[in-house]
């Protein structure tokens, strides 16, 4: 039986957890080919190491959303599986107006009452909305027959009179979002606020690094891995799909019977879908998602923790940028001597200062902590930025949820055997990518075993005699 094959496009969790299930799950004989852009694989899950000392740091994905206390979670079932260990993340504090905000009595002190109250209410009413369940249950593989929800999530800051509780929420939910509220629904907005309560959901980070998420499915999976190629063609040739690479300046074409695209929404128009059907069915797909978000990420490596022992969570959040998380990176790595801390901004703060050089990025970073914090320049010892501009969705599912068929596949008329795995599909996380990549390879994989058992039923026949028989 000739073996089929299978193209994805893009080696970033998407593309590797497509390329881990469809091995996984197909019965067929199967072979895939993963061309990725840049010389490493792991997309936006990326762990590097400081030039200066041994010490590495989140500078992309930073944590892992835990909802096994619901039902199921594939993510951290894959996790296990991959043989994995995992370290809880917590952190609730606030710093405002240079004070750290760790209680209800904190807020009452440097805030007011009237704040409580207000952030109270807030609080009912965002529980009220969405509940735990509803939260675990949001996403609606069939698409969702509520009406299409196209109030913004500036709407509910509306109705907290108290500039103090707003800004408090605002600085709370900033770098989640990686947006503004006026920019996405009140569902998204809420996810985010709701996130940080453990009826909800709680956080963790893998031991030794995210990065050994990516590693680990590189080492399990029996694709070719062709990185360095650039994907700038997707065109249809008779029953085939063909992908046209460049590499090292050299325009290559491969031909394949499925392709999963595993982009980004904003690196979709980077490849040319050249079928006239396909090119407008991709480009309503990409109109569809298109509701771009953005991050910075600034980490520093400092000789000592000098934060401790007055800061001691995985993270607080800082009224700077609009409202950053602040993380101690060097949490993840119990018994360093040296400290990191993460600035994560999000938002338009993050996309304005996505044009400054790393020096003045560095420098912003530093005049943004508060005085109990000072210390920080004395002990500096070097800074990395990374930029994420338009990285993430801020509406992901876009506006008005399609079920999940429409989601993978934008042209199945003509393009039965091209499909889409994303983020952007379900909530712009990588429980999102992980259901989108297990989605489309069940599909092929069912397609496979189908195309398998025409092929042997047919084979049988034609040794049985019955098809010489029949055109008799
Ligand atoms: C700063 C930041 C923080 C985040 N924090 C979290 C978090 O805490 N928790 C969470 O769950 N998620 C988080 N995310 C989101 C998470 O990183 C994404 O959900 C995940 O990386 C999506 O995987 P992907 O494979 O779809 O895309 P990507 O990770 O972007 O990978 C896509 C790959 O495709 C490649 N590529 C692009 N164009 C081409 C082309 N033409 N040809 C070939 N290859 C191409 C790229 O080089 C890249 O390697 C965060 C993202 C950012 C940016």
């Amino acid at each position: 039986m000739r073996i089929k094959t299978v193209g994805i496009v893009g080696g970033g969790p998407g593309g590797l957890l497509a390329a881990y299930f469809l091995e996984k799950i197909v019965n067929a004989p199967v072979h895939v080919t993963l061309f990725e852009a840049s010389e490493r694989l792991g997309g936006k899950i990326l762990t590097p190491t400081f030039s200066s000392a041994p010490v590495s740091y989140e500078a992309g994905a930073a944590e892992f959303y835990d909802y096994s206390h619901f039902d199921e979670d594939p993510l951290k079932d894959l996790i296990h599986e991959l043989g994995l260990s995992i370290q809880p993340m917590g952190g609730s504090s606030v710093i405002m107006d240079d004070h750290l905000l760790s209680s209800t009595v904190d807020i009452e002190k440097h805030l007011g009452s009237a704040a409580v109250e207000e952030l109270k209410a807030f609080d009912r009413r965002a529980r009220n909305l969405i509940t735990p369940d509803e939260f675990y249950h949001s996403d609606h593989p069939e698409g969702t027959s509520k009406p299409v929800e196209r109030t913004s999530f500036a709407s509910m800051f509306e109705q907290i009179k108290d500039p103090q509780a707003r800004r408090y929420v605002e600085t709370l939910i900033h770098s989640d979002l990686a947006t503004e509220p006026r920019c996405t629904n009140i569902s998204y907005g809420l996810q985010n606020y709701l996130m940080n309560d453990c009826d909800y959901m709680t956080l963790y980070g893998i031991v030794g690094g995210n990065e050994l998420l990516p590693r680990e499915l590189i080492s399990r999976i029996h694709a070719t891995l062709k990185t360095q190629h650039v994907v700038n063609e997707v065109s249809k040739r008779g029953h085939k799909i063909c992908v046209e690479t460049i590499h090292e300046e050299i325009t290559e074409s491969h031909e394949f019977d499925y392709v999963i695209v595993a982009l980004p929404h904003v690196s979709i128009p980077t490849v040319n879908f050249a079928d006239d059907d396909l090119a407008e069915s991709i480009r309503d797909h990409h109109d569809h998602y298109n509701h771009p978000a953005h991050y910075l990420r600034v980490s520093m490596l400092f000789d000592r923790q000098f934060w401790k022992p007055t800061l001691n969570d995985s993270y607080w959040m800082l009224d700077k940028f609009d409202g950053c998380c602040l993380y101690d990176e060097s949490s993840r790595q119990p018994g360093s001597p040296y400290g990191v801390l993460g600035w994560l901004l999000g938002g338009e703060a993050a996309l304005e200062m996505c044009e400054l050089n790393d020096e003045q990025l560095i420098e912003a970073a530093l005049d943004s902590l508060p005085p109990f914090l000072s210390e920080a320049r004395e002990c500096f010892l070097e800074g990395c930025v990374h930029r994420w501009a338009s990285a993430v969705s801020a509406l992901p599912g876009g506006i008005g949820k399609k079920n999940e068929a429409e989601r993978h596949q934008p042209e199945p008329i003509h393009h039965p055997n091209l499909f889409l795995v994303g983020d952007y599909l379900y909530d712009t996380t990588l429980n999102g990518v992980l259901d989108s990549a297990h989605y489309v390879a069940s599909w092929i994989a069912a397609k496979l075993d189908e195309d398998a058992a025409t092929t042997h039923t047919n084979q049988v026949l034609e040794t049985t005699g019955v098809f010489q028989n029949v055109s008799n």
